[in-house]
């Protein structure tokens, strides 16, 4: 049985006059990955912005197993464990280092003891290999080095859900693959993952259903051999032209 663990309905989000996002609809079923794509400035990581709560909606619902996640009174820090994010720009603590990156989400949000947090920290950067790193700082490392460290944090909280936004944009060509491959080992898993990207190979490969975002609007939706092999809307065949 498929159980929808994220909806997205009739979501609009301005900022001022500017329409970003026109009525978004779609929902993602538990274990699916669920892959973005579309043009710089088309809406994408307003849209997981939304759904991670870094902003609010101006109109429509998120429901995460059916409840939404704008009532009043909700638990934004435990549902940003559920469904965690991981940034571009890696987003770590600069001032901490590999483990306790690892280690204060646990330690704050799931109350875990410091030896348990310490634990589970060293198994999860251990699965995405930067188990020789844990005390070093955030600046001595690769960008793909930082973005698994990224990754493992967040995995940490035992989330539902995880967000990508281009978690591979920021990276040196050399580096992309140990991202994509750490997350083609997240999907096996039955994670359920929201990915922005511009890794079609990626994207075609993992994906159980893929989007093509235009101005704010979700223009075509479909398994990725729809949308890659056989896409209906001129501006999805035109923006593919570029990665082919
Ligand atoms: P994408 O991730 O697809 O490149 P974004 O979601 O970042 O697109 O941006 C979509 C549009 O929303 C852009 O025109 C951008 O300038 C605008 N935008 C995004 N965030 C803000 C903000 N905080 N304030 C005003 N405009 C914003
Ligand atoms: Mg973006």
């Amino acid at each position: 049985m498929t159980e929808q663990l994220i909806e997205v309905a009739h979501l609009k989000k301005n900022f001022g006059k500017h329409e970003v996002l026109k009525d978004i609809n779609l929902t993602v079923d538990k274990g699916e990955v669920l892959t973005i794509i579309g043009a710089s400035g088309s809406g994408k990581s307003t849209l997981l912005r939304n759904i991670n709560l870094l902003e609010r909606p101006t109109s429509g619902d998120i429901r995460f197993h059916g409840k939404s996640i704008l009532q009043p009174h909700f638990d934004i820090p435990k549902y940003r464990a559920e469904v965690g994010m991981v940034f571009q720009q890696f987003n770590l603590f600069s001032n901490l280092n590999v483990l306790d990156n690892c280690v204060v989400g646990q330690t704050t949000v799931l109350k875990r003891d410091k030896a348990e947090a310490e634990e589970i920290a060293k198994k999860q950067l251990a699965k995405v290999g930067m188990g020789p790193y844990i005390q070093a700082k955030p600046a001595q490392l690769s960008g793909g080095q930082q973005q698994r460290v990224a990754i493992a944090r967040a995995v940490c909280m035992d989330p539902e859900a995880l967000l990508f936004d281009e978690p591979t944009s920021a990276l040196d060509p050399e580096m992309v693959d140990e991202v994509l491959d750490t997350m083609k080992q997240l999907a096996k898993t039955g994670l359920t993952m929201i990915v922005v990207t511009h890794e079609m190979a990626f994207a075609h490969d993992v994906s159980d259903q893929v989007v093509f975002m235009k101005d704010g609007v979700l223009a075509e939706k479909g398994t990725p051999d729809q949308i890659f092999n056989h896409p209906q809307e001129a501006a999805t065949q035109h923006f593919l032209k570029r990665y082919t």
